[in-house]
């Protein structure tokens, strides 16, 4: 994937994100990130079935970055089971600090492969990983 794609596909999630706006509903396990090095505040909202993320949604001000990658996040996770959706948040994690990863499981996500590249930007692309996270070890529980 050349650069000029990654930026388009960044920016088309940043303009028209997938699934942004909560809804009202409690059966959805909703956590607040933040991020003290930028603007980024979303609220991640995520419903479970039988071990599947059948449904996830966001809102909040964030960047461009974080904003696209909440995003990406969520349409990439949609329909995984908490084990496939934790190997990728892994390799995700792994290719935002520049350690090894599998790209094959990453699928739209690798238009943040080179954000090491700005070190005050990894926050913002982690935030969304670090909040689902949280989401997952709450289903756990
Ligand atoms: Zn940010």
């Amino acid at each position: 994937m050349d650069d000029k794609l990654k930026r388009d596909i960044i920016l088309e999630h940043y303009q028209s994100p997938f699934h942004k706006g909560l809804v009202d509903n409690e059966m959805y396990i909703k956590i607040n990130g933040k991020n003290a090095s930028c603007v980024d505040n979303i609220n991640v909202m995520v419903l479970f079935e039988n071990n599947v993320i059948i449904d996830a949604r966001f809102d909040g001000d964030a960047c461009a970055i974080c904003t696209s990658a909440t995003s990406i996040m969520i349409k990439t996770l949609i329909g995984k089971t908490v084990e496939e959706a934790s190997e990728i948040i892994v390799n995700y994690e792994n290719m935002i600090n520049e350690k090894e990863y599998d790209k094959e499981v990453l699928g739209e996500l690798i238009v943040y492969d080179t954000v090491y590249k700005q070190p005050n930007r990894k926050n913002c692309a982690l935030l969304p990983f670090k909040t689902m996270k949280e989401i997952i070890n709450e289903n756990n529980k």
